[in-house]
């Protein structure tokens, strides 16, 4: 692993006529967060240039945030058709390898110069010419924070990435919140945002579906190897049946997570025929980043997730024959 050092994001941008932001599919508030706040800033240093956030429809929490409204998504090929974009001279891939760009990784491609902002240990090289990846960081959010000159700060792009962050550390919960993680925080909140506001209406809220869907997932949920481990499986009839979508199933897997005694937890969701989108969680003892990165997908060391193919009941063997060798080998073996 090289170790990274900053990069000037202003000398790397200067030259450029247009400029790209991308992020994840199915992005959640850092992949928003650093994304608009990267955006806010870019826009502020340089009005001129035409800077484009290319992603898909955010959660409508996000609602608050500055410019939310002019993210594209019309780019690659949609239901409403293909939709060409013009090479970018700059293309940021944000809170993701180039691999999970989605619509966005041909525009990554033909970018002139693409540069790759990430903190996921699984792409700890990074995909593009520049690369700036810090698997220590808590966040995107924060690494974004990092690069910005504070004489180009504002409320808006430290509420952007503010929110980011409190989205990847569980409101600065969970281990990835290092000493600098709550100085760049302390920093952020200092431009003098409603932060209480916004962690209750975007992390802790949850409308009436979502809490019955919540509930019907910890209803239905298994435990498996002597309870160090449970699972939830979703399928699309249940997910039609309360009229709800993906962005509804947040946080299901972290209370999965903090059941006593549950080592990892195992969130499943149906999105296609045999197909799930697998969530795991881990307290410590399980790299569930190793896991996902087995079976094509990556993450972090105790927050990590895949695509997988087949019927549940395969997949959840699958994934807990991996776990019970590192519950019975430990982590490194
Ligand atoms: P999730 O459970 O989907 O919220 O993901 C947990 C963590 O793993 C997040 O940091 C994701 O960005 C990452 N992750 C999820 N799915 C994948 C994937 N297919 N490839 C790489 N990283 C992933
Ligand atoms: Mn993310
Ligand atoms: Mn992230």
């Amino acid at each position: 692993m090289k170790s990274m050092n900053k990069i000037d994001l202003i000398k790397e941008c200067e030259s450029a006529g247009t400029i790209g932001i991308s992020g994840h599919i199915r992005p959640d508030g850092d992949c928003v967060g650093a994304c608009m706040g990267l955006y806010l800033y870019l826009k502020k240093v340089f009005p001129e240039k035409e800077i484009t956030v290319y992603l898909e429809k955010p959660a409508d929490i996000f609602n608050c945030i500055k410019d939310i409204d002019r993210i594209e998504q019309r780019y690659g090929c949609t239901d409403e058709g293909c939709f060409f974009i013009p090479p970018r001279d700059v293309f940021f891939a944000v809170d993701c390898s180039k691999d999970r760009l989605g619509r966005a990784e041909s525009l990554f491609d033909a970018a002139t110069k693409k540069i790759n902002i990430d903190h996921h240990v699984t792409n700890a090289d990074g995909t593009g010419d520049v690369n700036y990846v810090i698997p220590d960081a808590s966040s995107a959010s924060e690494l974004v924070c990092n690069l910005i000159e504070e004489e180009y700060m504002d409320v808006d792009i430290a509420m952007a990435l503010y929110i980011g962050m409190i989205h990847d550390t569980g409101v600065f919960q969970y281990s990835n919140t290092k000493p600098e993680t709550l100085q760049t925080a302390a920093k952020l909140i200092g431009y003098g945002f409603n932060f209480p506001k916004l962690i209750d209406e975007t992390f802790y809220e949850k409308t009436y579906v979502q809490n019955q869907i919540l509930g019907r997932a910890l209803l239905e949920s298994i435990l498996f190897l002597d309870g160090k481990c449970v699972v939830s499986v979703i399928d699309k009839k249940t997910m039609n049946f309360y009229g709800v979508g993906p962005k509804d199933l947040d946080g299901i897997v972290n209370q999965l997570r903090i059941i006593k005694g549950v080592e990892c937890a195992i969130f499943l969701y149906e999105t296609g025929t045999l197909e799930y989108k697998v969530s795991m969680r881990s307290c410590g003892k399980v790299d569930v980043s190793k896991i996902s990165a087995a079976f094509g997908g990556g993450g972090h060391m105790r927050a990590a997730g895949c695509t997988l193919n087949g019927t549940s009941h395969d997949i959840i063997n699958n994934l807990s024959e991996q776990i019970e060798k590192q519950l019975i080998d430990g982590v490194n073996a």
